[in-house]
């Protein structure tokens, strides 16, 4: 008998509904497990038992008096950049520390209204700049897999948590990679969006024409029942989409026969691990013989993503974050009579060396005399990138890369050398300078570490590439491997 913290959502939704288990004994499992790992694998940074059971007793009684819905006593993990009202979001930083939020972001407003169960606050990569956990101003955290290793970033608490069975369900953000890459090394399914699918009102943000939020689950059902949770239209994000409610679990018919998948050779990055790419060309072959057509396609403004992505992505950073300064919200050094001192203090204190680290880049960027030889350079090449993604789903339906290179590798290996850790995301970051919607759902091991395939669509085709991630899901077992933790 599997214990109650090992369920998925939709078989935790089944057994709530079919009255074998309590809301509030679902949350305690959770919080059982979590004592069980969370001293190992650090996959919070706040932990909300109280709130939590309130909220399952809610759920219990909405239940038994017939008002349940799809997220009724569903347990989850809230990456700790989605503001939680009367909860500390703290953004992995220093700097927001201490805050604690008068309003709930729109996702959360969602969950919360449907009934979801509030388990704690996941830990990150400082504002989401990285993609090991290792820039959480706290702790780092721990791949399940292996301790020694990361669960990758920025949305790694997300992910451990996940393939921990410490949360039924995450809500990650991703801005280059965020879910996707993390769900990647440690075995299990993250969804990003299409830009402006999912509300970030409420989403602390890094890089906002990249960020978007979404679910990282323990299979892609959960994904497709999550997505129908948060997506929607909200007037309080401008950039926000208004389109008709869909049900991203009704296109889940395990067929994909006709459906033409495009492999960019780009993608298959010098560098990559052999392990990772034996692993992914075993996943083509398994969608070839679901009854998929696959054949080459080239993106060949891949190899300038990467550049482009780090001019943007600091650019708005370095706005972003300008009204960190110690006046309104945050860390405050009050240490001193001169305001100037006072707020470069704050600066200087509140933010670690990575977030640091882009707001310079990107402030340089930004400035009279280099804004037209990076910024606008940078935008044209954004164009460009989105271009070559739209002439190539002229072709095929959906696209199967790599998530990530390499798997998870050791904690320490590449903090040293930023370059190093921005080349982790060349796979996924130029799926947000074009706003489209991807995937990753484990396809393998590689060294006893879990891969995973990427699946990229065009705009709004979530239900597609939902649709062949959970194909190729009933045709093979990976998703169910999990960490001996
Ligand atoms: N690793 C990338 C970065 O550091 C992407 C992070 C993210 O998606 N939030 O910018």
């Amino acid at each position: 008998m599997a214990e109650l913290w090992q369920l998925t959502l939709h078989e935790a939704r089944a057994g709530l509904d079919a009255g074998s288990f309590s809301a509030v004994e679902l949350a305690h499992a959770c919080f059982e497990r979590i004592g069980q790992v969370e001293e190992r694998v650090k996959a919070y940074v706040t932990l909300t038992e109280n709130h939590a059971l309130q909220q399952a007793e809610a759920a219990d009684k909405a239940l038994a008096e017939g008002r349940g819905g799809p997220m009724s006593g569903i347990p989850v993990q809230v990456k700790d950049l989605i503001c939680t009202k009367g909860i500390p979001t703290t953004c992995s930083s220093r700097m927001l520390e201490n805050f604690v939020p008068v309003y709930d972001a729109t996702v959360w407003e969602k969950l919360a209204a449907q009934g979801a169960v509030l388990l704690g606050k996941g830990n990150m990569d400082e504002f989401a700049m990285g993609s090991s956990c290792e820039n959480s101003a706290f702790y780092p955290t721990h791949n399940p897999w292996d301790l020694g290793r990361v669960p990758g970033g920025s949305s790694g608490g997300a992910a451990a948590a996940v393939a921990a069975d410490e949360a039924i369900l995450a809500l990650g953000s991703d801005t280059g990679g965020s879910i996707r890459q993390p769900a990647s090394l440690c075995g299990v399914a993250g969804l990003k969006p299409t830009y402006g699918r999912v509300s970030r009102y409420g989403l602390i943000a890094f890089a906002s024409s990249l960020d978007q939020i979404g679910p990282v689950g323990k299979d892609v059902t959960d994904c497709a029942i999550a997505l129908n949770a948060i997506a929607g239209y909200d007037p309080r994000d401008s950039t926000s989409l208004n389109l008709p409610a869909t049900d991203f679990t009704a296109g889940l018919t395990g067929d994909i026969k006709g459906m033409r998948l495009g492999i960019p050779s780009e993608y298959f990055v010098e560098g990559m691990e052999p392990g990772v790419r034996d692993a992914v060309e075993g996943a083509v072959k398994e969608l070839e013989s679901l009854g998929a057509s696959v054949e080459p396609v080239s993106l060949p403004t891949t190899e300038y993503a990467l550049a482009c992505y780090y001019i943007i992505a600091p650019s708005e950073c370095s706005a972003n974050l300008a009204r960190y300064d110690g006046v309104k919200f945050g860390y405050s050094y009050q240490d001193t009579p001169d305001m100037w001192q006072a707020m470069e203090t704050t600066r200087q204190q509140g933010f670690g060396s990575e977030v640091k680290r882009r707001i310079m880049l990107g402030a340089y960027a930004l400035s009279a005399g280099y804004y037209d030889a990076y910024y606008l350079k940078a935008q044209q090449v954004r164009t460009l990138i989105r271009q070559d993604f739209a002439r190539v789903f002229e072709q095929v339906d959906a696209l199967v890369t790599p998530t990530s290179p390499v798997v998870a590798f050791p904690i320490g290996e590449k903090t040293a050398d930023p370059v190093q850790m921005y080349l982790i995301d060349v796979c996924t970051l130029p799926i947000n300078i074009a706003g489209l919607p991807a995937m990753s759902v484990p396809c393998g091991f590689s060294e006893g570490l879990p891969v995973g395939m990427q699946l990229i669509g065009p705009q709004l085709a979530e239900e597609r590439l939902l649709n062949i991630a959970y194909t190729y899901e009933q045709a093979t077992e990976w998703h169910k491997a999990r960490p001996g933790i």
